[in-house]
Parts: structure tokens; sequence; C-alpha cells
């Protein structure tokens, strides 16, 4: 059924191809539109130039094809590029470029706001207020690219809101970029990363993408964890290792544990100890972080402590390293821009 509210930057090329039988369109144009949307990425259908002006009229009338406008934009002394991105019903979110040796990594938010309720993040303070859908993390892709010259080499499901608690549309989404025709990032260059939501991990490995899963998990042990992350209360840590290990087996891909060092909670020997038993578990990589507190809470750390926290770590035979960490002079904790802006 075809209405004004068609979110034609969503639509895979198969969706096109039988929205345009659907309106007498030739099969061809499906491919001449997903071009100028996904890899020309023009701003408007009057740029679309071999689409005749009666395709056009029908798209400008019965789809929407819209780009976030960019609220405000942060400019880190290392490169790192912060974007705060607002949509027409006047929600914002948060996306940051950074350089690496291997290219620009972009981290994209998934949602607006999130329920989760971690204890050391400020994107849900004020809990959840919608989802993105495929096509605005499109944008946010897109649009970064346009800020920062330079294509997106790598992206990251890491800013705000929980991937998982939004599957469908972060699924679409990355059909959508790793399509070859359309922006054509590689596969394994997307890593969702999840507080841990067991069934959905199970889902996601049984569709065999081969994109890289990444846990927070910020402590190995379980009555801890679920103090910090009230998720865990709701999927306790063994069962979503099980699920993670099942992903491991089903896709081949490594597991990426995300720590984040909080000084004297859960950087003590037994933390390694038990940590270094969870990695050994299953292919996996840990990737140390030392806290960013973003205004909340007495959560401190600094990078010494989490390289010590690696280190011994290392010792133990794991493979973990410690992630760099940029843009610390404009405000890069997850949230922290889009609650500073909108006041939340
Ligand atoms: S860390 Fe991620 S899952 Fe947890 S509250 Fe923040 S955005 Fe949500």
């Amino acid at each position: 059924m075809i209405n004004n509210t068609v979110d034609i930057v969503s639509y895979t090329r198969d969706e096109l191809k039988a929205l345009f039988q659907e309106i007498g369109e030739p099969a061809y144009r499906t491919d001449q539109l997903f071009s100028w949307i996904h890899q020309k990425r023009v701003s408007s259908f009057d740029e679309m130039t071999n689409l005749p002006e009666k395709t056009r009229a029908w798209l400008r009338e019965n789809t929407v094809y819209e780009r976030p406008a960019v609220v405000r934009k942060q400019v880190s002394s290392d490169g790192t590029e912060k974007y705060l991105l607002g949509f027409s019903d006047g929600n914002c979110v948060e996306t940051v470029a950074m350089e690496y040796e291997h290219g620009v990594s972009l981290c994209i938010s998934t949602q607006v706001g999130c329920r989760m309720g971690c204890a050391f993040c400020a994107s849900t303070v004020n809990g959840l207020v919608r989802s993105l859908t495929a096509s605005e993390m499109l944008m946010e892709v897109y649009e970064s690219e346009r800020q920062k010259g330079k294509r997106i080499d790598s992206v990251v499901l890491m800013g705000i809101g929980e991937p998982l608690d939004n599957m469908e549309s972060v699924v679409r989404f990355y059909d959508l970029v790793t399509d070859e025709r359309g922006y054509g990032m590689k596969n394994r260059s997307v890593t969702l990363s999840t507080c841990g939501i067991a069934p959905k991990i199970y889902e996601l490995a049984d569709m065999k993408k081969q994109l890289t899963l990444s846990l927070s998990l910020h402590s190995a042990f379980s009555d801890k964890r679920s103090k910090i992350m009230p998720v865990n209360l709701r999927y306790p840590l063994p069962e979503v290792l099980e699920a993670c290990k099942y992903y491991v087996e089903k896709t081949g891909r490594r597991i990426t544990f995300e720590y984040t060092v909080i000084h004297g909670t859960n950087d003590l020997d037994e933390d390694v100890n038990e940590l270094a038993k969870i990695a050994g578990m299953m292919q996996s990589h840990v990737n140390v972080i030392p806290v960013n507190s973003a205004g909340r809470g007495d959560f401190e750390a600094t990078r010494k402590d989490a390289e010590v926290f690696a280190s011994k770590l290392i010792k133990k035979g794991v493979n973990a390293t410690v992630r760099r960490t940029l843009g610390n002079d404009i405000s890069a904790a997850c949230g922290q821009l889009r609650r500073e802006t909108q006041q939340l």
C-alpha cells in the first residue's frame, strides 16, 4: 500500500523493485534510484537526472527523502569530529567520526535515548524516546562522510541506544550499508555493540551475518555486573556468555568484550582472573577502556589504570588491548552532547 510516508531510503533493492512494479515503472529504474540514494548520495530527487520528471514527481509526492540537520559540530585537536544530528521530528542523536591508521571509523547511534539504564552512561538518564529507522542510521553515515570529506571505512553501533533493542532496523541498516551496489561497506567492517540481550544474540547468530559482535561486559562477575548494568538482572551473565558462544559457533567470528575500567570497582585481581576465564571460553578479544564519567556518579579511571589492567590480562594469555581514547576535548562520551544541547 503506497502512502506519503514511504521511507524510500530504508528500502532494499528487492523492495524498490516491487514498489516500482506496483506503480508501473520499469525494473531498471530500481538500480538507478538505488544508486542515486546510496552511491551518489545526492540531496534531493531533483538531482536524479536520469529519472523522468514524472517519476521524480511521484517520488516527491509519495516518499520521504530527508537528510538530518547538523545541529552542532565539534572538532577535536586529534581530528575526531562529533556531530549532533537533528531529525525532522526535533529529536537529535550523536555521531562520532574517528581517524585511525586504517581509515575513518564512525560510531553511530541506533536510538534516541536508551532504556537499558547502565549506571555509567549519560544516554540512558531520560530513558528511551524512540528507535531510529534504518534510513536515519544510513544518513548518519552519509552526512558524516559529507562533513568529514572522507569515506567512512567502518561503523560501530556503539553510540546512543541498544542496537538489539532495535534489531529489525539495525539489520536492515547493515544489509543496506553493505550492499555492493550501495555504499559498499565491507561486511566485516560493521561492529554491533550490545549490553547483552541474550535471545536477540541467538536470533542474530542464526541470520549468519558477518558483522562483529561486541559485548559490553564491564564486570566478569554476574552480581557486580547487575549493579552497573540492570540488563544483567534480566539476562544474567552465564546466559549471555552461552549466547556469545553460539554466535561464535554459527558465524565463525570472534567476540569482542568491551571492558570499561572503573578504578577500584572492577579492576581488582579477582576481576582479572574471572575475565581471563571468560575470554578463554571462546575466540575473543578484550577491549579495555578507561571510564569516561560524563558527569555521572563517582566513576573514574585513568589510562594508566586501563593499561595496568590490560597487561595483567595479557600475562594470563588473553588477547587484550587498550582502546585509544579520542576526542577527549570534545565531550565525546556517548550521550553527553545530546544532553548538553537538549538540556535533558
Ligand atoms: S551503555 Fe549502551 S546500552 Fe547501556 S545505557 Fe548506554 S546506550 Fe544504553
